[in-house]
């Protein structure tokens, strides 16, 4: 291993799952944390940690030099970039490996190809990779746009070309309105990205997102780690995800793999990366975008393969060959992962960011925590109000939810509201249970009123706990005394 110390350029528990790894292979860390960030636990588990500036992210996570310097001034010799922030900055890497110092994360040509909509688009489309129906060329001409809408079929949706984090998309039912909903999608896109090209495609109704794990290393292997599925979102933005998908045959479990290896051909792609898809009614399923780094919900599928995808990334930039083939892997079990954000459900999921006053986490078989914080920290404004994500693992997906749920039941959280209750709700919806649920899950069967009603039943189950622990103290109470009476009697007997 020619990599000594690497230094991970994020926060929270992303800094610590990464530095764990580290840990295990005998490399030293170093962590960076803004002025926020002081006390929290990244900062005092690596070996050494540098100040990298004030609290708003512009100021220090998001400034490159000066992590290229914090690098320099401790000796480390290689990034991790975690998720966020830098991780899928092509002028970063590029720079980092300019530097000297090793990326631990793909090319920055590949991250530059999957980080534009449209281009990744194109550099799939040669290595058959199903498509959404629609343009793969930007356009701003409203009258030729209208044409190819006609000839796609509504509805349709419009995007940025620029896109990411679900901004600058519009859906259009109906053809009278399409020229009002494109003019509004390219200003939001100028005003966001600075760029008003969009293109046209399908819309899928109802769609379930479902995306596959690759690995490739620096010598041509690449293998999938099998699929996630993330429908449940808020915002367009992920909450409940589980591995392996529930309604996935084996077959299309290996076709779906297949594609996300072609996307991943496609760019000459090593690293950690993941390919998102769509899929329809029928499970066809569709490209949708590749993240080229470490993506959040990366425990399921490490749960359900039994491998470690930060040591695999580390071996990877020390430019090691895969130790596994695709048919060394196995899906074993099933694994579910909830997001615990600082947020309040009841609230359209606004951040609810504040002390943690009481922080008490699950525990037990099946269980595993990745967080970032304890009791008595503040979830910062500045950052995403991600607090932990909670991962259950299981034999089967039934008993991967029966420990969820007891998991979530074992978390004590207050100073904040979070997305717990929320999580709890999904877990017991028959949809979820039988897993046709879409991306419209939420849009279709929450309201806060569902969770005052999970919150009555709470109530009303820990009524009956009380009333049932005073009955049973009251017995044992009388069973003591029965005993009592025994002895003496016989005692006396005696
Ligand atoms: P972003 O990069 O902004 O996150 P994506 O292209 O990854 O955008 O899409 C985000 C989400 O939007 C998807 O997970 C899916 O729920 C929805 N979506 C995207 N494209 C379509 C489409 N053509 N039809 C239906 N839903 C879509």
């Amino acid at each position: 291993m020619s990599i000594k110390k690497i230094l991970v350029a994020n926060r929270g528990e992303i800094a610590i799952r990464v530095m764990r790894s580290a840990k295990e292979m005998g490399i030293a860390t170093v962590a960076v944390y803004s002025d926020a960030d002081k006390l929290l636990p990244h900062a005092s588990y690596a070996d050494e940690a540098i100040n990298i500036g004030p609290a708003p992210a512009s100021e220090s996570y998001l400034v490159q030099e000066k992590i290229i310097e914090a690098c320099k001034t401790t000796g480390a010799d290689a990034i991790h970039p975690g998720y966020g922030f830098l991780s899928e900055n092509a002028a970063f890497a590029d720079k980092v490996e300019k530097a000297g110092i090793n990326f631990i994360g793909p090319s920055s040509k590949a991250i530059s190809v999957m980080g534009d909509k449209l281009t990744s688009k194109q550099t799939v489309q040669k290595f058959n990779v199903p498509l959404v129906p629609g343009m793969d060329k930007p356009i701003n001409d409203v009258e030729k746009a209208k044409k190819v809408a006609d000839e796609i079929g509504y509805p349709i949706m419009i995007k940025a070309s620029a896109g990411g984090g679900g901004k600058g998309m519009r859906i259009v039912n109906d053809k009278k309105d399409f020229e009002e909903q494109m003019e509004r999608a390219m200003s939001e896109a100028r005003n966001s990205f600075g760029n008003d090209e969009v293109f046209v495609e399908k819309y899928i109704a109802s769609p379930k997102h479902i995306e596959v794990q690759v690995l490739g290393d620096k010598h041509g292997n690449i293998v999938h780690l099998f699929e996630r599925e993330c429908s449940i979102q808020r915002r367009h933005q992920k909450v409940v995800e589980e591995a392996p998908s529930a309604l996935l045959t084996e077959e299309r479990r290996m076709k779906i793999g297949e594609a996300a290896i072609n996307v991943a051909k496609s760019c000459a792609y090593f690293g950690a990366g993941t390919v998102e898809f769509i899929a329809d009614e029928n499970l066809d399923f569709y490209f949708l975008e590749m993240n080229t780094r470490l993506q959040v919900e990366h425990p399921v599928t490490e749960l359900i393969t039994g491998v470690d995808l930060v040591k695999e990334q580390i071996k990877i930039a020390d430019n090691q060959p895969l130790s596994f083939r695709q048919e060394d892997l196995k899906v074993q079990g099933h694994s579910l992962e909830v997001r615990v954000y600082a947020e309040d459900p009841a609230n359209n999921f606004l951040p609810d960011t504040g002390k943690l006053i009481s922080y008490v986490r699950p525990q037990g078989a099946g269980v595993r925590v990745d967080d970032g914080y304890e009791e008595g920290l503040d979830v910062s404004i500045y950052y995403d109000p991600m607090i932990a994500k909670l991962i259950s693992y299981g034999k089967d997906r039934n008993e991967a939810i029966e420990r969820m749920k007891r998991a979530i039941h074992e978390y004590q959280i207050a100073g904040v509201k979070t997305t717990l209750p929320f999580c709890d709700f999904v877990l017991r919806h028959q949809e979820f249970l039988d897993g046709s649920f879409t991306t419209k899950f939420v849009e279709t069967h929450f309201t806060p009123e569902v969770l005052e009603e999970v919150v009555d039943k709470e109530l009303s189950e820990a009524a009956l706990a009380v009333a049932y622990q005073e009955f049973s103290r009251r017995k044992v109470q009388v069973a003591r005394n029965d005993t009592k009476l025994g002895k003496w009697k016989s005692r006396v007997r005696n």
